[in-house]
Parts: C-alpha cells; structure tokens; sequence
C-alpha cells in the first residue's frame, strides 16, 4: 500500500475543523489591526534562502528540500515564509505603496528535519510581517496583534522570550566574545557546535544538544556587548509591552535559528509542549531586503507553528471548534427522496448546515446514524409531512419532537438553545 513521506500529515476531519477555526481567528484578528494576507509560491529559486535564511545556518545547511527542475534551476520548497514575502515585495514594487505593509500568511513549510514529536517535514505557520516600519512600536504593535490572537484562543500559560540581538555592527565583538568565552570548552561542544564556532557562533546557543545548552549558559548576553541604539529600541518595545500589559521575560540567550534577525528577537513558548516548546518565532530583520538586492527598507515579523498550536489548543476553544451544527434531513419514502436536495438547499440558503441522507437509509437506521456520529437535530419527511408541508424535529439532546412548517426550519435552528452537557 502506498504511504505518505515520512514527515507528512494527513489532515482529517473532525482535526481540520479546529484548523479552520485556529486560521479564521488569525484572519480576523491579524486583519483587525490592518493587515492583510500575502500568498507567495510554496517554491522559490534555493539562491533566496540561502542569501537570506543564511548559510551557516541548520535551515541552510541541512534541512532544505532543494532539487533541480527539468531545465536544472536549482529550486527549494520554502523552509520559511519571510524570505518569499520579502523577495514579493522587491519584485512586486511594493515600495512604491504606502508604508508601512501589514502582511499576513497561512501555509506550508518544508524542512527536513528528524523525526519526533512537534517536528514535521511538512508544517504549517500562520505568520505576520510589518515592512517598511522602523520604530520600536512597529515591533510592539506586532507583538500585540500576536498575543491578541493567542488570547482570542484563550491561552493563559503562554510566555513571552525576548532578547535584543543588537545591530549588525555589534556582531562581530559579540562572535568574538562568544568565542573567547567558549574556546577552553571547545571539546565539550558536539561536533555541529565545533563547526558553528568557527563558522557562526551565534548558532551554538541556538543548539538543541542539552550539554551544549549548559555550556552556552555561560557566554555573555548581547545586551551587554550591543551598542546603545540597539539597546534603547528593545527598551522602548518592552516599556510598550508593559503598559500594554502583555508578560514577557528577557532571555539574554535567546538568538534565533535565522540569520536576518537583529534588535528585537522573541518567541513564544508554551509548557505544555515538552523538548518541542517553541510555539512561535519572530524578530527585526531591517537588513533583509537590501541583502536580497533591494533598498534598505525595515521589517518585523513573527511565524506561529500551527501544528504544536493546535496540539495544545485550549480545550473550550476546541470544544467550540468541534461542535458541529448541522440538520440531518431524512426523507422517508420515493417523494419525500425526491423533495429533499430542494428542500435542503432552501434551509442552506437561509444559513442552515443541512446533512441530507441522500444513501436511503431507513428511520431506524438514520436514527442510529445520528446518534452514533453525534448530530443533534433530525428532520425527518415523510408521506404525512409532504402532505401538510411539514417537517418534524427531533432534537437528540432534549429528547424532544415537534412538527414544524417547513419554512419554519431556519428559525427553530437560529432559536435552538445549547445542548445540555453531557454527563
Ligand atoms: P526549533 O527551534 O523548534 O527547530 P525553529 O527556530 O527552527 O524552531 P522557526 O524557524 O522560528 O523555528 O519557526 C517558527 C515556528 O514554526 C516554530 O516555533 C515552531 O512552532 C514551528 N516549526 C518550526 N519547525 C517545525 C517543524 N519541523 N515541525 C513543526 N513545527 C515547526
Ligand atoms: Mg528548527
């Protein structure tokens, strides 16, 4: 039988209700505070990740989908969504609109990764890009369209990192400081840890390798190394965040996976999830564009995980999600078959979640059906209906039968109190 790659998801329902759920909220709540959704190819040309993503980086260097096309362009199935919003905007002359752009994105990432758990190869992020704002408010602003969102799905035990990762003119003390502060323990490191000392210091206190982790505990934090404009402009996000009162921690060793991050750097971690914590990432990355051949414009952005997202999806945010309103029609008898696509298209027209049972099942059987896959209204029309242009309703949940006039349907439906819960 054939298989799907490992890494891949099938997404089923009733899962992928709470999917379309989780993204309406993003539309709607990202949407609120002006932005507006950008889809770019799901491939780009591999040259864009490599000069933006970086090089030296776990992205870059082991983890992207990369193959050459029938003319032998080399192309790669985005590991990540900044790098194409970026090179849309170039390409597209966004410039000329006016700034900043509030950009937001809902799809697929590629990485090959190791298999385990909250780790796919093909993975979903919801994310949200300010180009063409400089100013610390544009990070906050960000940061609070972001926990908006999270609260809209009622998580309470988020918590916020934030660093500052200085300007790119800090970069090169704060490598060396890294690698002063680490070059007596170099033999401790794992080996892609010896290699990142060399090549990008940075890296190692991104490393997942627990010793690493507790050899890394010891460098300096940027912070101390960073110069005052960078220094300032993290202070000024966080003074925002407070009075927006949206709780944060300074982690000073927090660095990111991605290159293009300087200033700002934040991610959202959520206790539930175990190694896989990080639910979200995001930062300032004002030297992107013009390291992609563009002008120097500025930009903020984060990406959400969806998949760990849902996986820890508060459970009445779920609850609502999964519950599925519908109006089961069973047509009992050759007329009443005949009437039913009619009748249900007329409900749906009026708002109504119409199921017909269009394989003939009997009463009992439907019955049986409803109960067992939880639907809660059934419409049953018979002979007797037809003939008084009625429906009769019974509610599961009530244990309760009434006769309706069949244009009556969608205001019983719109009226219907909520189920009662279960025991
Ligand atoms: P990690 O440190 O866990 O590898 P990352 O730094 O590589 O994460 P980002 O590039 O910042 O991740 O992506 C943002 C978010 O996307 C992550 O916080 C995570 O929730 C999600 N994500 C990243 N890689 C995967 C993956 N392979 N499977 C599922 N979700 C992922
Ligand atoms: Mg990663």
């Amino acid at each position: 039988m054939m298989q799907r790659p490992r890494g891949t998801r099938d997404l089923l329902p009733p899962e992928s209700r709470l999917w379309q759920a989780v993204e309406t909220v993003a539309r709607e709540t990202f949407g609120a505070f002006g932005s507006e959704e950008i889809r770019t190819p799901v491939f780009e040309p591999t040259e864009l990740f490599v000069r933006s993503v970086g090089e030296t980086t776990d992205i870059v260097h082991k983890e992207m989908y990369t193959f050459p096309d029938r003319k032998g362009r080399s192309l790669t199935l985005r590991p990540e969504g900044t790098a194409g919003v970026a090179r849309a905007w170039l390409e597209n002359r966004l410039g000329e609109r006016t700034q900043p752009l509030r950009l937001y994105y809902i799809g697929p990432m590629f990485r090959y990764e190791r298999m385990q758990r909250g780790r796919y190869r093909q993975f979903s992020q919801i994310g949200l890009e300010i180009v063409g704002a400089d100013t610390p408010l544009a990070d906050a602003e960000l940061l609070a369209a972001m926990h908006e969102f999270f609260v809209r799905l009622g998580f309470a035990d988020l918590v916020i990192h934030l660093n500052n990762l200085g300007d790119p003119e800090d970069r090169p003390r704060y490598q060396d400081a890294i690698r002063a502060a680490l070059a007596p323990r170099r033999e401790a490191l794992c080996a892609d840890c010896q290699r990142r000392l060399d090549e990008n210091p940075l890296r190692v206190l991104d490393c997942k390798v627990p010793s690493c982790q507790v050899i890394a505990a010891d460098v300096p934090a940027m912070d101390d190394v960073a110069g005052d404009a960078s220094r300032q402009h993290v202070a000024r996000v966080e003074a925002q965040l407070e009075r927006l009162g949206i709780p944060f921690v300074r982690n000073r060793r927090l660095v990111r996976g991605l290159d293009y991050y300087l200033r700002t750097v934040f991610e959202v971690v959520s206790p539930q999830l175990g190694t896989n914590a990080v639910l979200c990432g995001g930062g300032r990355y004002d030297r992107l564009i013009a390291d992609l051949g563009g002008p120097a414009v500025p930009g903020v952005g984060f990406a959400i995980g969806e998949d760990r997202l849902v996986e820890v999806l508060p459970a009445a945010f779920a609850a609502a999600a999964l519950a599925r309103p519908t109006v089961y029609l069973v047509p009992i008898g050759a007329a009443a078959q005949e009437r039913a696509l009619e009748l249900a298209r007329a409900w749906v027209r009026d708002g109504v979640a119409v199921e017909v049972e269009i394989t003939g099942r009997s009463l009992k059987a439907a019955l049986k059906r409803a109960d067992r896959d939880g639907v809660r209204i059934v419409a049953m029309l018979g002979d007797d209906e037809l003939a008084g242009g009625t429906v009769t309703v019974r509610d599961l949940a009530l244990a309760s039968q009434t006769a309706l006039p069949l244009a009556a349907l969608p205001g019983f439906w719109r009226a219907l109190p909520p189920a009662p819960a279960k025991p």
